[in-house]
């Protein structure tokens, strides 16, 4: 049997084909390129009841995915994170049938790791000896890891206030970073300039395929652990949008094999008030977005202020009747901290402002209070020790504690 069912990659703007087996970019009308896959005989092959004694980790989940030989698979166990029933929030907020789906749990600590993964592996097989990106921290930090476990070199540059931790895991790694006093664009300039000069392999969002066929898993695992029955909305903090676009592209393969029926769930988008663009051309009825000058939230994995895929978010979107929402950060890090204390986990503030989404979308009632609803916390809260202060008395020896 077949490890992987992929056919060829393909450009969403001009349907340009492109070879599998030859190291590709964007298309080239600019447009980044998606993976196809014989669906087809996937489906012939494959019974959803074959999955389920299978490793618990994306790779499960091979034949859906670009490489096409095992020992190119580079693993740290990624994936199948839990779903985890979120019933005292939900009774909070009024949603009886509230999930969240904890991507803190994997490697890294961010679900990056799912696009490094596919990515590097790819990469591997493809022959890349050094990768070059831009990063807002948790994607360089998930990178710099699976490319030093592949024995591929890592070229990182972040902004100097992206969250100090992803910096300390690119240098653990072995990976030759550098920070800049800019944005996420201004980092992925010198990225291209870097990637021209040096001829390195350009692992930017969506410039390589590969990282979206990761993400994809998510909406597998979800698909999976809802026995293939859909909730009807899902809430994913957007910055690049690859979670989105991912999830959205499972969701359509998955629809073509005849694993799920009905409509897809509706899709949201959620974003800062400081780096807004999906946001502001959703508003619009846009088909896709302006650059967002001076952006700024302490959500720093959702501080894109251009995605190079817009288009496909902003499409996803539209196809499921879905939205997209911006949550403020002083509204983020409340509802951080109501979930940490009322359920317990301590989530990243780009998760928080989903969850604040899904309380201001039930509030308006555009989602009702019996529709399930699964929102994606994309990191672990401990990546970022700033969200929270702690100014805990200091005692002597001997002194007793008082209590409030
Ligand atoms: C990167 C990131 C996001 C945004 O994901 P995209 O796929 O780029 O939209 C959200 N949350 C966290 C924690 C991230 O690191
Ligand atoms: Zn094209």
């Amino acid at each position: 049997m077949r490890y992987s069912y992929v056919s060829h990659l393909e450009c969403p703007k001009c349907d340009l084909i492109y070879r599998k087996d030859e190291v590709h970019h964007l298309c080239e009308c600019g447009s980044p390129l998606l993976v196809r896959y014989d669906l087809e005989a996937l489906g012939r092959d494959i019974k959803p009841d074959a999955l389920v004694e299978r490793e618990q980790n994306l790779w499960r989940y091979h034949e859906w995915l670009p490489v096409e030989d095992t020992a190119n698979v580079v693993s740290l166990g990624e994936g199948m994170t839990p779903l985890v029933p979120m019933a005292k929030l939900g009774k909070e907020i009024g949603l009886f049938h509230l999930y969240m789906k904890d991507e803190g749990m994997v490697p890294s600590g961010s679900f990056k790791a799912r696009g490094a993964a596919v990515g590097i592996s790819k990469a591997k097989e493809l022959g890349v000896e050094e990768i070059a990106m831009p990063t807002n921290g948790n994607a360089g930090a998930a990178w710099s890891l699976y490319a030093a476990r592949a024995g591929i070199k890592a070229t990182i540059v972040m902004p100097v206030d992206a969250p100090e931790i992803t910096r300390r895991e690119c240098v653990v790694a072995g990976a030759n970073l550098h920070l800049i006093d800019g944005l996420i664009s201004d980092a992925g300039k010198t990225v291209a300039q870097a990637v021209k000069d040096f001829g390195l392999y350009d692992a930017s969002t969506l410039k390589e395929p590969y990282r979206i066929e990761g993400k994809k898993t998510m909406g597998l695992e979800l698909a999976e652990q809802m026995n293939w029955a859909m909730p009807n909305v899902i809430l994913y903090p957007t910055g690049g949008g690859v979670g989105l676009i991912g999830i959205y592209k499972a969701l359509l393969e998955l629809k073509e094999m005849g694993w799920i029926e009905g409509n897809l769930p509706r899709l949201v988008a959620v974003q800062s008030t400081g780096c807004a663009p999906i946001v502001q051309a959703w508003q619009d009825k846009k088909s896709s977005s302006d650059y967002w000058e001076n952006s700024e939230t302490q959500a720093f994995g959702i501080n894109v202020p251009k995605a190079i895929g817009d288009f496909l978010v902003l499409d996803a979107i539209y196809q499921t009747n879905g939205c997209a929402v911006a949550i403020d950060d002083q509204t983020m890090l409340k509802e951080l901290h109501t979930i940490a204390q009322i359920e317990g986990a301590f989530i990243c503030p780009e998760g928080a402002a989903a969850f604040a989404a899904a309380r201001e979308l039930k509030n308006k009632a555009w989602i009702g209070e019996e529709e399930t609803v699964v929102v994606l916390n994309t990191g672990q809260g401990i990546k970022y020790p700033d969200t929270v202060e702690s100014h805990p008395p200091v005692l002597k020896k001997g002194e007793p504690l008082t209590r409030p």
